[in-house]
């Protein structure tokens, strides 16, 4: 048996594949990733593809950024471990706060650690409920999130992710959780309806919502500036803004969700400078280190801040926190990550080359299999249907997107099929030659299932 064919033979046998359809597992065994280069990856038969994704949407700088695999090592060498509970602390913890909070919205001012976006909205779940209760306000605590939202999988953050599949049989969403519309025209509008109208129906929905649930139940309401794992829904002009007004007058706290939008995705730093958006918490992971290591932040105002530490001072202790919080390696690469992003002007580079992508993406809506194509910056999706007028899209038995996925990396690039969707969120240090390559083994991906089907 060759090694290869052994190390498949073991993974089926052994492990748990997150996001899998784990009877199809049994039958195709892994792909397994060797090696990477810039915006590379190699299978472990020495094939290599443009990661269109980023892995999962995280590795922005790329797989093989010295500098990070350096910061790691110095780190590991100097201190490998250290908490911060009862007050201990390390300096890169300390560094990367100062550094995150130079370059985030400007009323964040204080910042939680953790190792996944999933417990940094968890963490948000928990601060909010917490906040309450210290401010007398017991009964404010609904967080209002989204259809089609993603905030993770843990038992608060899966509730309030808005995607069937993750409360189907896990027993979600616990209690206090509520789900509000997705702001997509492409799906949500009625026949006729202006992108105006349709907006504005929306932000009346949320009212409505709120109204009924009584404003002095809500505490919060959780956001990605734009939607990725529900389909990459880049929100409609004015959506924001209406939903801003509301939440400011039922005195409800605005969560920003980050872990995909933030350092330098959408074209600005954070989604919330692009869509203009005051986050009262804010969360962040993935290219928080380019996703070298494991680590993400809850941010939070002054004032969430100062009445959790008084309520904490009554308790005794703010009882929240993980072995890792603020881990020196992954911290000190997080640090390093944002100094590159700072050093090479990585948001400067996303405004140059993503006009270029963004044209290479609107492109496809002319494409018999695309109904619509949508994007900001450097992250993008087209919308597959069958047919364009009604918009219908195909049925699940035909797997259009996992059949577009797998011919697209048959030509080196891998993309990703979310229901009819499949969506791109390439490293940010994409060139303007390689986001051709990854359009080019796209378009002929498409042109094959076209054949295909017809
Ligand atoms: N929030 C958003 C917007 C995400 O896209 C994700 C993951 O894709 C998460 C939260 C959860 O992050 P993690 O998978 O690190 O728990």
């Amino acid at each position: 048996m060759s090694s290869e064919t052994l190390s498949s033979t073991t993974d089926v046998k052994n492990l748990v594949h997150p996001y899998t359809n784990l009877g199809d597992h049994l039958n195709k065994g892994p792909m397994i990733i060797d090696r990477g280069e810039g915006i590379y990856i190699y299978d472990n038969h020495g094939k290599r593809y443009l990661e269109g994704m980023s892995g999962l949407w995280c590795t922005s700088l790329g797989f093989s950024e010295e500098r990070l695999v350096n910061a790691a090592i110095a780190q590991f060498k100097k201190l490998p471990y250290y908490h911060l509970f009862n007050s201990r602390s390390n300096t890169p913890a300390i560094e990367l706060s100062a550094k995150l909070l130079e370059i985030a919205p400007k009323n964040l001012s204080k910042i939680l650690y953790a190792n996944s976006g999933s417990e940094a909205n968890d963490a948000a779940v928990k601060l909010v409920w917490f906040y309450h209760n210290a401010i007398g306000k017991p009964e404010k605590k609904k967080i209002i999130s989204r259809l089609r939202g993603y905030h993770g999988v843990t038992v608060a953050s899966g509730s309030l992710t808005g995607l069937p599949a993750n409360h189907l049989h896990f027993d979600l969403p616990i209690d206090r959780i509520l789900h509000t519309d997705c702001p997509s025209y492409y799906h949500g509008a009625e026949s006729g309806e202006s992108e105006e109208a349709f907006t504005q129906r929306l932000i009346n929905n949320l009212e409505q919502l709120i109204l009924k649930e009584g404003p002095e139940t809500v505490g919060a309401f959780i956001a990605e500036p734009v939607m990725g794992a529900g389909g990459v829904i880049v929100p409609p002009e004015g959506y924001f803004e209406g939903v801003q007004k509301v939440l400011k007058k039922y005195d409800i706290l605005f969560i920003v969700d980050e872990v995909i939008c933030g350092f330098g995705r959408t074209g600005m730093m954070f989604g919330c400078d692009t869509f203009n958006l005051q986050p009262d918490i804010m969360s962040v992971a993935k290219a928080l280190s380019s996703s070298y290591l494991p680590i993400s932040a809850t941010m939070i105002s002054q004032a969430i801040y100062d009445k959790i530490a008084e309520q904490s001072d009554e308790v005794g202790v703010f009882a929240h926190g993980v072995t890792y919080s603020g881990h020196p390696i992954c911290a000190a690469v997080a640090l390093e990550t944002i100094k590159i992003y700072q050093e090479d002007n990585i948001v400067a580079h996303v405004q140059e080359v993503a006009p270029h992508f963004q044209k290479r993406l609107h492109a496809l809506a002319s494409h018999p299999l695309v109904g619509e194509s949508r994007g900001i910056g450097l992250i993008g999706a087209i919308e597959l249907t069958q047919d364009k007028a009604s918009k219908k899209p195909f049925d699940s038995s035909v797997k259009i997107e996992k059949r577009v996925q797998e011919n697209v990396a048959k030509h080196g690039v891998l993309v990703r099929g979310i229901r009819n969707a499949i969506a791109l969120c390439p490293p940010l240090i994409i060139t303007i030659e390689q986001i051709d390559e990854l359009f080019d083994s796209l378009e002929k991906g498409l042109d094959e299932v076209l054949e295909d089907i017809e």
